[in-house]
This record gives structure tokens, C-alpha cells and sequence, in this order.
């Protein structure tokens, strides 16, 4: 067998164990914004991830560019998402609209998210890295329901997002 396979297969599962830094007992995938995160946002998945302990708290999202954010939405129209329920406010003031009658194509709608953003009409806390995403498929219900209780008892506001659980900072 080519020791290149097994090699490159232990070099992955060490990037993507890796802790993000400051993220305590949580962890964080690579390159999802983890490490830009708001530090009070910071400071909560920490004392989260230390309480649901040995429950694994897996940071999936966090702070987005306007690239990344467009993505993700992108993303979630492909997967037959409904963005009009996720993003109600963006659905009722018409920027979402807006977004639809651009091409479908993050480069095309990065760069009028972060316009909005720097207006303070940011369409998600993500954005300026207030809200951390969590891997949810490790956990029993039992556990999801621990984490959430635990994540509202931090002052937390949480959404279950298909196959995440989305968490902001309230405010
Ligand atoms: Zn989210």
C-alpha cells in the first residue's frame, strides 16, 4: 500500500483536532473562523464546552467574511434550505431580494454583505463574530439536550440549523 495515504490521513485528523487558540475544551474544523470570533463569544463556548464536558463541542462556523457568509447561504440553497425562514428579517426588508436578483455566486454577493455589514445592517452575527456554529451528529438527543440547556443558561440564544446548532450572543 502507498504510505502516502495513511501519512496524509493522520496529517488531517491532527489539523482537524486541533483546538482553536483560547477555545479551552472546545475545538474548532480548520479555517472556519473560529480563532476570529467576538472574545465574549469566545469566553461563553469555553465555559460551555467545560460544563457539557464530556460532550464533544465542535466549532463547525464562526466569524465570516463576506465570502464565507455568502457561501454559506449559497450552500444552504443547495441543500433545499428555505432562506426566507432562516434570515426573516433580510426576508421582510427586502435584502434578500436583493441578493436573489444578483447572479448565484458568492463573489457576486460578498461583496454587498459586507457592505451591509459595515453599515450595521448585517444580515447575520456571524458576520462580525458573534455567533459559533456546533456539530450536532456526535451527540445523542439527551446530550443536544444538555447543550442547549446549558448554551440558554449562559445567556446564549439557539437555533437548531439542519445539521448544526447555531449559537449567538444575545443583543
Ligand atoms: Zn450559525
Amino acid at each position: 500500500m502507498d504510505p502516502i495515504i495513511p501519512l496524509l490521513g493522520v496529517l488531517l485528523l491532527a489539523r482537524i483536532g486541533r483546538s482553536g487558540p483560547g477555545l479551552g475544551r472546545a475545538r474548532a474544523l480548520p479555517d472556519v473562523g473560529a480563532e476570529d470570533l467576538d472574545r465574549e463569544m469566545v469566553a461563553k463556548v469555553q465555559l460551555l464546552a467545560a460544563k457539557v464536558s464530556p460532550i464533544p463541542v465542535v466549532i463547525t462556523s464562526g466569524k465570516r467574511s463576506g465570502l464565507r457568509q455568502a457561501r454559506a447561504m449559497i450552500a444552504k440553497i443547495e441543500r433545499g434550505e428555505d432562506l426566507r425562514e432562516l434570515y426573516t428579517s433580510a426576508a421582510r426588508d427586502g435584502r434578500l431580494d436583493a441578493l436573489f436578483s444578483l447572479p448565484r455566486t458568492p463573489e457576486a454577493w460578498a461583496p454587498v454583505l459586507e457592505d451591509w455589514a459595515r453599515r450595521g445592517r448585517s444580515i447575520s452575527d456571524h458576520m462580525h463574530g458573534r455567533a459559533a456554529d456546533l456539530r450536532i451528529w456526535q451527540w445523542s438527543p439527551s446530550q443536544y439536550d444538555q447543550v442547549v440547556a446549558t448554551a440558554k443558561a449562559l445567556g446564549l440564544r439557539t437555533n437548531r440549523e439542519s445539521d448544526h446548532l447555531h449559537l449567538e450572543l444575545p443583543g
